[in-house]
């Protein structure tokens, strides 16, 4: 008995299929080409938040999963005895100049209610992050201690596990059965294009890369459009390129080099380590930048959870709440913003 069938085996599909599980559900999950094999098999892993201002839906269902995260990838590793990488140590940004000074105090202000005493946006003195720290002509940074970090591999591997452990079952290849759900990345949104006759969702490739450098205690950094995260295992992930143009979805070239020479950079203690890997993934970008929630457009009991595009690990235990609200319940919980129609 199948009460649930999960297409895709990325962060996406398994944390449905985990949410399906956890409320007493059927599930398989099938990937022909196995776990993290998409952008979820990647290196990089900020779970960082919006500004806190301007506030919507979109701010409110990401505020709510990066809250969850915590217990959510506690209970990952207690299920299947792996690591995920998951610490919530904070970020911290340069402040360029007076203007966006005024803008971080305002900011440090808005969040005491947006973010409801659950974490802080401060201005500090760099002096306080001396070693590790963005160099910020100002001598301020911005410290949230919302941010979070993950290793997007491994905790995908602990997710398998966990959901394993569950009594799920993960394979290449099966019958289809019971409620359908396809979380099949950025190959999903071309076929759903094709399907539906209409664009509603592409790829942006990155390519990122991971330093042997020991840092993993330090919060993660932010500057120059580049993700600076510290790993558990003593590697720090530099991320990304955003390439809307490529023929290879895994090829790594000089564009990647320019990003690691910026980071080195910017960030000179990290200009001695080596670099111990290189990678490169397609993130699934549905056409209203959010994520893609809901019911699939003409199929009755058929599923889609996509569009995680740059955010897809801090979101994910959030979107497996509200998808197993839906396709368990007929319960829909997903925020405006967030549905499938949004893009067509
Ligand atoms: C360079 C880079 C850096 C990133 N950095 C971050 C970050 O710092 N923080 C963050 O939160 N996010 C980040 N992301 C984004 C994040 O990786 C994605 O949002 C997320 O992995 C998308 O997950 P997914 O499960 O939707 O897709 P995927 O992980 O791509 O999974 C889709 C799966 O579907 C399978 N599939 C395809 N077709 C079928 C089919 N017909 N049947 C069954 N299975 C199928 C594929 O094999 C694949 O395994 C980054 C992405 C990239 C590329």
């Amino acid at each position: 008995m199948v009460d649930v069938t999960v297409c895709g085996a990325g962060i996406f599909g398994l944390s449905v299929a985990y949410a399906c599980l956890r409320r007493g559900a059927q599930v398989q999950i099938v990937d022909p080409n196995g776990v993290g094999a998409g952008a979820s098999g990647g290196i990089v892993g900020a779970l960082a938040p919006h500004t806190p201002e301007n506030w919507n839906p979109k701010k409110d269902f990401q505020f709510d999963s990066l809250i969850m995260a915590e217990d959510y990838w506690a209970g990952v590793e207690r299920l299947s005895a792996l690591p995920t990488g998951y610490a919530r140590l904070g970020r911290l940004q340069p402040i360029a100049d007076d203007h966006t000074l005024t803008l971080a105090r305002d900011r440090a202000t808005s969040a005491k209610r947006l973010w409801q005493g659950q974490a802080d946006w401060r201005v500090v003195p760099a002096s306080d992050h001396a070693g590790w720290a963005p160099q910020s002509p100002t001598g301020w940074l911005i410290h949230d201690t919302l941010s979070a970090r993950i290793h997007p591999r491994q905790a995908t591997t602990a997710l398998a596990q966990a959901i394993a452990a569950l009594g799920g079952h993960i394979t290449h290849r099966a019958t289809l059965a019971g409620q359908i759900v396809w979380a099949t990345g950025y190959d999903g949104l071309l076929e759903l294009s094709r399907d539906l006759g209409t664009p509603v969702g592409n790829g942006v490739k990155g390519q990122a890369a991971l330093l042997g450098f020991e840092a993993r205690k330090q919060p993660q950094l932010f500057a120059d459009a580049l993700h600076i995260v510290p790993h558990h295992d003593g590697t720090v992930a530099i991320g990304s390129t955003s390439e809307r143009d490529f023929d290879d979805p895994t090829s790594i070239d000089t564009q990647l080099d320019d990003v690691i020479a910026r980071a080195m950079d910017s960030f000179p203690m990290l200009a001695d380590a080596p670099v111990i890997e290189r990678w490169a993934g397609i993130r699934p970008r549905a056409k209203s930048r959010a994520p893609m929630l809901g019911g699939y457009p003409g199929k009755p009991d058929q599923f889609i959870a996509n569009g995680g595009f740059k955010i897809g690990f801090g979101m994910a235990p959030k979107v497996g709440e509200v998808m197993a609200d839906l396709i368990l319940d007929a319960r829909d919980t997903i925020p405006e913003g967030f549905r499938v129609e949004d893009n067509f």
